[in-house]
């Protein structure tokens, strides 16, 4: 209950001030993901064109053209949803309906870089799920992406 007396004013424009920083911080790092995700995304279609990586249909189009994650961006840390190691090309078949098609991910991935690759990309999701990043971290993310293009 805000009190009817003067001081009603002061503790509603404190109030409005804490709500405005707090929205400001949230869309900023919603901003900065989204653009990550948009470089994750461009940089993986260079990389692997349009032909789904885990079964080899194409040309994909549309929202059959999709960018999947090896290790399934519901189960992976921060770190590993912007990790262009752990991106790939796929149909809409292999990344919604079979989950990321990960068993044929896992052995094309290995096949392709080795066994190593992927067991430093189980390795490090494990180590740093759960963790929080700041603002910062994505920002020198896109940065360093933004290179890559
Ligand atoms: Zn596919």
């Amino acid at each position: 209950m805000i009190p009817r007396s003067p001081v009603r004013l002061r503790t509603k424009t404190t109030t409005k001030k804490v709500i405005k920083r707090g929205r400001f911080k949230k869309s900023e790092l919603a901003k900065l993901k989204l653009k990550l995700w948009g470089l994750c995304r461009e940089i993986t279609r260079k990389k692997y064109g349009n032909t789904c990586y885990t079964c080899g249909k194409g040309p994909l189009t549309g929202s059959s053209y999709q960018t999947g994650h090896f290790i399934t961006s519901s189960n992976c840390s921060v770190e590993l949803r912007y990790d262009l190691k752990n991106l790939a090309i796929q149909c809409y078949n292999c990344n919604i309906n079979k989950s990321g098609n990960w068993v044929v991910f896992e052995k094309l991935l290995q096949k392709e870089h080795g066994f190593t690759y992927v067991e430093e990309l189980k390795t490090r999701n494990l180590a740093t799920k759960g963790k929080t990043y700041p603002i910062s971290w994505f920002e020198e993310k896109i940065a360093q992406y933004e290179d890559l293009r």
